[in-house]
């Protein structure tokens, strides 16, 4: 079985994504600088997930079907942390018209 978030994406469309600035590679993080846009001395966050609607500008390919994150190995820590089949995770799905995984760890 692939993946489930490989043909969803949905949690990247939905919250916002904010991290420590340390994360940042402007302070020797990993996440790359022209895709974070800075909050405040001690914060930043991923552009695109504060529009409307959100959608993470490292996010490549079709919401739903076939999806990537353009900075997986770079990926701050929020996403790191965030728990396929969680009750955050359902939540972005439904929004998204999606079915709520079930189960789980994924
Ligand atoms: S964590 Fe949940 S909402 Fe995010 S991509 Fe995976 S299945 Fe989709
Ligand atoms: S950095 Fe990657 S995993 Fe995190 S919200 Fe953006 S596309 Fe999703």
């Amino acid at each position: 079985m692939t993946h489930p978030c490989l043909s969803c994406g949905a949690c990247c469309a939905s919250f916002r994504v904010d991290f420590s600035a340390h994360e940042a590679q402007e302070l020797d993080g990993s996440v790359p600088d022209g895709l974070a846009m800075e909050v405040n001395d001690s914060l930043r966050r991923m552009r695109g997930t504060d529009h409307v609607p959100p959608r993470c500008a490292a996010l490549t390919g079709r919401l739903g079907e076939r999806v990537a994150c353009g900075i997986y190995e770079w990926r701050p820590s929020p996403c790191r942390e965030f728990e396929a089949g969680s009750d955050a995770c359902n939540r972005a799905r439904q929004r998204h018209g999606l079915a709520a995984l079930e189960g789980g760890p994924y």
